[in-house]
């Protein structure tokens, strides 16, 4: 059975002080509610929180994730934090072509690929990220967009290398809008991912690989996404500041 995962994605939000209050926050809920044995927490923060939340987290009530990683392996590169890096901090997961990436940073596919590498090299879970923007879902090109991130993001990989990774579907017009993808959107394009893994990979490993949606999900609209058949969990943005809201939609399944 694919793991169920909810992801948290702080993105450049808190304070040191109100991130530790979050992190206590997590935890706090979790003592609270039993979540179920298969689904898989994960907590993003800032990168200069990762310490603090991997200590707090003690891999017993969530795993840890960064929300970025450099695309080279190490040296001059300043400012930058390697995938190296994060395997000496035992980080385990990191997002790698947010939408907010591709269009503020000129991410593109090609540097997703030379990510995906270094995280695989250094033993992390790469968490991709696809999705169209609101002119290519206008022009009905969702499909031709998402297929062409997932085969230049992740295509060169071998399918040793595929079970890895984790896919997030994430609408760009559905991110921090309050805009969500109906479940038939998503389970569309969902299902048309795992169709492109299949093709290439096989439906074995297809079946086996965990795509989360992420586009305003929230504890109200959780429910009815994460019932689609090929809805494996949730990228969340917004909604994992609050850390009431975050269990509660991982508490969704
Ligand atoms: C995200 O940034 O990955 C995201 C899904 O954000 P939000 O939930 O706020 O739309």
């Amino acid at each position: 059975m694919r793991k169920h995962i909810v992801a948290g994605n702080w993105k450049m939000n808190c304070t040191f002080t109100e991130a530790d209050e979050l992190v206590n926050g997590i935890m706090e809920q979790l003592e609270e509610k039993e979540l179920p044995r298969e689904t898989q927490l994960i907590v993003c923060p800032p990168l200069p929180y990762l310490e603090m939340t991997t200590d707090y987290a003690n891999d017993s009530y969530f795993l840890v994730g960064a929300q970025n990683v450099s695309d080279q392996e190490r040296g001059a590169y300043t400012g930058e934090v390697s995938a190296e890096m994060l395997e000496s901090m035992e980080i385990d997961y990191c997002i790698v072509g947010h939408s907010e990436r591709r269009q503020y940073y000129g991410e593109t596919d090609a540097i997703v690929a030379a990510k995906v590498d270094r995280l695989l090299a250094h033993g992390l879970k790469p968490i991709v990220c696809v999705g169209e923007v609101l002119e290519e879902r206008e022009a009905g090109r969702q499909l031709e967009v998402v297929k062409r991130q997932v085969e230049q993001g992740l295509f060169h990989l071998t399918a040793e290398q595929m079970q890895e990774v984790v896919i997030a579907y994430e609408p760009v017009w559905a991110i921090g809008t309050g805009r969500t993808a109906t479940p038939e959107q998503a389970q569309e394009i969902h299902a048309h991912i795992r169709s492109l893994l299949a093709a290439k990979y096989g439906q074995a490993l297809a079946d086996e690989v965990s795509i989360l949606y992420g586009g305003s999900c929230k504890p109200s609209n959780a429910k009815e996404l994460f019932a689609c058949a090929d809805i494996d969990g949730g990228l969340i943005g917004g909604a994992s500041l609050k850390a009431e809201d975050f269990v509660a939609i991982a508490m969704s399944f």
